[in-house]
Order: structure tokens, then C-alpha cells, then sequence
């Protein structure tokens, strides 16, 4: 018997057999509310008629064209957009196939920048406890989830690291946020000057942490002084946006809203709204430069590279993100879903926080809201909450279970951004529904 490996080797998840809108169908007929877009990938929702238009017409003129011998109009066009969409010079776009490629291209680029910079001492990436950035080797190393890592620690190159900034868990009750802030920063510099400026390439986090916390966005100031002490030693700041990027925050980019330029920004996900698989980093002026007038060449490069058909998917997502503002909808909608999620869950004893910016969306869950203990990981509330979700015809993205030593179960909520008011509030009672069923389950 031959058999597709699925993530988990002893289960076969539904057959998906077609999707439109916010619902997809499996093999048996049962429908299902997409309220985490997959992996907060689906922002348009499915079967969006102008982008599989646009795929189609590309598949017609150029299906492939490898990126050693030509590039394209939508490639080029595509570029153009983000990088005029983009704050600051952040003009430069590298087109790859997914989010971890994207992470592994910029952190080879930022390695290079210094190489041709005459400092090739330079190896310390730093990051944060609680992230994630990719299941690549690179990316993974890059990231401290705990379960993914583990069995290939050996092999991951060190990564320097600071805590997250989560100021649910971390910021001691009566301490200033201001405060709190400022120690996250003051232990950035210590690991800074620890590993030696001169050694540093770069820090790297998500401005919205999605994978592993669940939609927490950083506290205000955070990211000015990561830039700030970025600067003061001269090291790079690579923001990976692959999951609270392209719109899902309300901005395109997330970071906007923190009034910072990185050097290097990763996209995925939302890029083409999984209709195709695409993923890229933007450069700063300065970075490409560098590169341009030493060796000329980033030693880097993937056969789908600035794929026609990826790019004529990612550029017309952008279009219609655009044509139909959707950014306005994903700040009105995702203030509307807050309200209704605080209105269902405020007062769970079992539901600790509800956060997120637009409609990137988490709640933390625990034992007692006073407390914050949370759920011994054995119990894999998360896990149940998915299963029974899916039982009431709901997608949500949960994770949980122990993530750098530290407990948590945590739902990340991610519709599309063409959810109406309707398929929101829906969206909150299969939840409840769902959670009701998990949290029985587990006891
Ligand atoms: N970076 C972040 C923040 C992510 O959330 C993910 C995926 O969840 C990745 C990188 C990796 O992207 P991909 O799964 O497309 O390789």
C-alpha cells in the first residue's frame, strides 16, 4: 500500500474536496467555518474569482520561468507593489516559495551583507523564547518551539536568546509597562553586548506573535527601542511578518503600527493567501546595496524562485486587498470580533486573555482566570479544542503544550478578510460551543 505521509503518521485528516468563501467541504459533505484561514493563510477566503483569473491567465502566457535565465511582468510588478506599499526604503523583494524560505533568505542575506562588509567574524542571530519562524533548519534554530525542536537540536546552529514580549504572563501585577518594557529591552542589549556587537548579525521577531503565544502584539515602544539599540550597535533587525503580515493586522505590514523600519522583512502566508505558495523578503536599501557593488551576486537561490504563476496570485490578492480596502474592513471587523469574543468569553473563568490586533486574534486558556495557572500540557486542551472545532464544523488554530519550558494553551483566530459581521458572530458561537466540549472532554 502507498500512502501520503501526514503530520501525524496515524491519522488521515478529512478529504477537502472543494471551498468557497469562508467554508470548505470535505469528502463526507461536511461544511466547515474557516475562522483561522488554515494557518491565518486564507485571507481572501477560497476561490476568490479574480485571483484564480489571474493565476489562469498566467498559466496561459508563462506557467515557469526559472529566475536564472528570465524574470517576468508579474514578478516585477508584484515587487514594485510591495516595495512601494513597504515604510521607509525597504525597496528591494526577493520572491520565494513559503514563509521558512523566506526566513532562511534573509537571514543568508543579513549574513552576507556582513561578510561583503569586510566583517565575516560576524554569526550571532539573536531571537525570542516563544517564537517561531520556520521549520527549515535555519528557521528552526531561529525559533524556540520547544516540541519542533527537540529532536533536532544537534543540529541547529545556536541562537542567542531574550524573552518574549508578553506582557499577559511576564509583567508583574503592579509594574509599569513602561517598565516592563524597558527591562525587555535592557536584557536585548545585555545579550548584545554579550555576545560581542562585533559578533552579532541581527535580531530577529514577529511585530504580532502568531505560532506560539497567539496573537500577541508588542507592548507600546517595544520595537522603536529594538530599533534603537539595533542602530546603537550596528546589528540588523529582521521582523518576520510571514504570519501577522499582508493586511491581517490592519496594516499591510504589522509593523507599521510599531513606527519602525527594519532592515529585512519575511512574508508567506497571506502574500497569496495560500492560492498559491509564496513567500519573500524585503531589503533596505542599504543591505541590497552593499551586496550590489561587492560581489554583485546573493549566493542564494530556489528553482521556484519569483514563480510566474505564485506571483501573478500574490499580486492579485494585493489588488483586491486594495481595490476593496480591506485593510479599513480588517481594523472595523477585527474590533467587531474583540467585542463578541469579550462578550462570549469575558467572564470564562477558563479564558485568561483575549488579544490581537485586526483580525489576528488570540485567547490564552487556563484553569482559573485569577490565577493564570494554566492547563497541566499533559491534558492537550489545545489539541481537543481543534478536534472539537472540527466536530462543530469550525476551523481554528489552536497550539499549546509546552513551549520554551512554559505552559500554555492558547486558540489563534484568523478569518479571512472578507468575514462579515454574520460569519463572525457564528464564528463565536461554534467557538463557544467548541471549547465548552473541550474543556469537558479533558476533565
Ligand atoms: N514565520 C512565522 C511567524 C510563521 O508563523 C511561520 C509559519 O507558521 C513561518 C515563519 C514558516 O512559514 P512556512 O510554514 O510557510 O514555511
Amino acid at each position: 500500500m502507498t500512502h501520503l505521509i501526514h503530520r501525524n503518521l496515524r491519522h488521515t485528516p478529512p478529504v477537502a474536496v472543494s471551498a468557497f468563501g469562508m467554508y470548505m467541504r470535505d469528502s463526507a459533505g461536511k461544511t466547515y467555518l474557516d475562522a483561522s484561514g488554515g494557518a491565518a493563510v486564507s485571507s481572501l477566503g477560497h476561490s476568490h474569482p479574480d485571483v484564480l483569473a489571474a493565476m489562469q491567465a498566467q498559466m496561459k502566457s508563462a506557467s515557469y520561468a526559472h529566475s536564472g535565465f528570465f524574470t517576468t511582468d508579474v514578478a516585477e510588478e508584484l515587487a514594485h507593489r510591495l516595495a512601494t506599499d513597504a515604510p521607509g526604503d525597504l525597496n528591494h523583494v526577493y520572491l520565494v516559495s513559503g514563509g521558512s524560505e523566506a526566513i532562511e533568505a534573509a537571514l543568508k542575506l543579513a549574513r552576507q551583507y556582513f561578510v561583503e562588509g569586510g566583517e565575516p567574524q560576524r554569526r550571532v542571530f539573536i531571537a525570542r523564547r516563544q517564537s517561531y519562524h520556520g521549520n527549515t533548519l535555519g528557521a528552526l534554530a531561529l525559533g524556540g518551539n520547544e516540541a519542533r525542536r527537540r529532536q533536532f537540536e544537534l543540529l541547529l546552529m545556536d541562537v542567542a536568546r531574550v524573552a518574549p514580549c508578553y506582557e499577559y504572563r511576564d509583567r508583574p501585577a503592579g509594574q509599569d509597562l513602561q517598565d516592563y518594557t524597558a527591562g525587555l529591552l535592557a536584557e536585548l542589549e545585555e545579550r548584545i553586548i554579550e555576545a560581542g556587537p562585533q559578533n552579532v548579525i541581527g535580531f530577529c521577531a514577529e511585530p504580532v506573535v502568531g505560532a506560539t503565544l497567539g496573537a500577541v502584539p508588542a507592548t507600546p515602544g517595544y520595537f522603536k527601542g529594538v530599533r534603537a539599540l539595533c542602530d546603537r550597535y550596528g546589528i540588523l533587525f529582521i521582523a518576520d511578518e510571514v504570519m501577522c503580515g499582508m493586511g491581517r493586522t490592519g496594516t499591510l505590514y504589522a509593523i507599521e503600527q510599531d513606527g519602525v523600519v527594519p532592515d529585512l522583512v519575511a512574508l508567506g502566508k497571506g502574500l497569496a493567501a495560500g492560492y498559491q505558495p509564496v513567500g519573500a523578503v524585503l531589503a533596505r536599501d542599504h543591505v541590497v546595496e552593499r551586496v550590489r557593488n561587492g560581489s554583485g551576486v546573493f549566493q542564494h537561490g530556489h528553482t521556484y524562485n519569483a514563480h510566474p504563476v505564485a506571483a501573478a496570485a500574490a499580486l492579485a490578492v494585493q489588488k483586491v486587498i486594495r481595490r476593496d480596502c480591506l485593510l479599513g474592513a480588517v481594523t472595523v471587523r477585527g474590533a467587531t470580533f474583540r467585542r463578541m469574543l469579550r462578550d462570549a468569553f469575558g467572564a470564562h473563568r477558563n479564558v485568561g486573555d483575549i488579544r490581537g490586533r485586526g483580525l489576528f486574534v488570540g485567547l490564552e486558556l487556563v484553569q482559573d482566570r485569577d490565577t493564570k495557572r494554566p492547563f497541566d500540557p499533559d491534558l492537550k486542551l489545545h489539541a481537543a479544542v481543534k478536534e472539537q472545532a472540527m466536530a462543530c464544523g469550525l476551523m481554528v488554530y489552536p497550539m499549546g503544550g509546552t513551549i520554551d519550558g512554559r505552559r500554555g494553551d492558547h486558540i489563534l483566530l484568523a478569518p479571512p478578510f472578507i468575514a462579515t459581521e454574520a460569519d463572525l458572530a457564528e464564528v463565536v458561537t461554534r467557538l463557544s460551543d467548541a471549547v465548552a466540549r473541550a474543556l469537558v472532554a479533558v476533565r
